[in-house]
C-alpha cells in the first residue's frame, strides 16, 4: 500500500478543476452552484463542474438527490452560475447507474440538456454500512461483495451513458477489502472496460476523509489506469463550498507518482487533455 504525503500547500503550482460538486438540491449537500463558482474563485481553482444526482423516477422520498420537478430548477441554477459566477461552471451531473433504468430512463434524461460532463457511480450495495468488526464481513463475503461491485463497474462502463467513473473503489470506503491476490483479479477486467468505453476515472479525494483513509482509487489502480491510458479528472465530492478542491495537492503528487502528467477537461462531453 502507498503512503500518502501531505505536501504544503505552497508547493502546489497550479490546481486541477474540480469536476465533482453537490448543491442544496441533493439534500445533504448546502449552497448554490453560485457559491461554489465564488469559493473556486477565491481559492484559484480553474473550473468546477456542478454535479448533483440525477433525479429517479417515483422517488417517494429522496434523501440524496433532487426530484424529478427540480431538474430544470438545477439546471436554472447552474445557468445563474455559469453566467454570473467568478469561476467557470460546467454543467455536470452524477448519474448513479441502476441496471432498471439504462435503457431508456437515464439516457432520456440525459438527452434533454446539453452537459458538459456526465459521472457514472456506483451507491448501492453492502459496502456502504458494513464496517470491518462486524461479525458478517467475513473473508468470503467481502472478496463477493468486491467481485460484484467490479462487475458492476464493468456493466456501467458498458452501458456506454457516461464519461468519468466516480469514487472508482468506494467499495473500500468503510476498510473492508479483499487481498491483494483478488484485486489482482478483479479490477484490471473492469478497467478494461473503462478504457474500451472510453471513459475517464475521477480521483476523488472525499475517501482520505472516510475510513478508507486515501484516494478513490488507490495507488495501485491508478498504476494499472495509467498502463491503459485512461484519463483522469479530479473530484472533491464537496457538499459545502469549503470542501471544493479539498486535498488536491496530495491528489496531484499521488497520480504524478503513477506517472500522469496530463488530466481530461470536458466541454459538451467531448474530453481534451491538458498538463498537470
Ligand atoms: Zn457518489
Ligand atoms: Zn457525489
Amino acid at each position: 500500500m502507498t503512503t500518502l504525503e501531505i505536501s504544503s500547500p505552497s508547493s502546489f503550482s497550479s490546481w486541477p478543476a474540480d469536476y465533482h460538486t453537490h448543491t442544496y438540491l441533493c439534500r445533504h449537500a448546502e449552497y448554490t452552484p453560485l457559491d461554489y463558482s465564488r469559493a473556486a474563485a477565491e481559492k484559484g481553482i480553474p473550473e468546477i463542474a456542478c454535479t448533483d444526482h440525477i433525479p429517479f423516477p417515483n422517488d417517494p422520498a429522496p434523501s440524496i438527490r433532487m426530484a424529478l420537478d427540480e431538474f430544470d430548477l438545477y439546471l436554472s441554477l447552474v445557468r445563474e452560475a455559469q453566467a454570473q459566477g467568478p469561476c467557470p461552471v460546467l454543467l455536470g451531473v452524477e448519474a448513479d447507474y441502476r441496471r432498471d433504468l439504462v435503457d431508456g430512463y437515464i439516457q432520456q434524461l440525459l438527452d434533454r440538456t446539453d452537459f458538459d460532463l456526465v459521472l457514472g457511480s456506483l451507491h448501492t450495495g453492502p459496502f456502504w454500512d458494513l464496517m470491518p468488526d462486524d461479525p458478517t464481513a467475513t473473508p468470503e463475503f467481502v472478496e463477493q461483495m468486491w467481485r460484484t461491485y467490479f462487475l458492476r463497474m464493468a456493466d456501467l462502463a458498458d452501458a456506454r451513458l457516461f464519461d468519468v467513473c466516480s469514487h472508482f473503489d468506494i467499495v473500500k470506503r468503510n476498510g473492508c477489502r479483499p487481498s491483494e491476490k483478488v484485486l489482482a483479479e478483479i479490477v484490471p477486467p473492469a478497467l478494461d472496460a473503462v478504457a474500451q468505453a472510453g471513459m475517464a476515472i475521477e480521483i476523488n479525494t472525499s475517501g482520505l476523509e472516510h475510513a478508507a483513509a486515501e484516494c478513490y482509487p488507490s495507488m495501485q489502480i491508478l498504476a494499472w489506469m495509467q498502463e491503459r491510458s485512461i484519463p483522469i479528472t479530479f473530484g472533491s465530492d464537496a457538499h459545502a463550498p469549503s470542501q471544493v478542491g479539498r486535498h488536491f495537492e496530495p491528489a496531484a503528487d499521488l497520480v504524478k507518482s503513477a506517472g500522469y502528467t496530463t488530466r481530461a477537461s470536458f466541454r459538451k462531453r467531448i474530453c481534451r487533455q491538458v498538463s498537470l
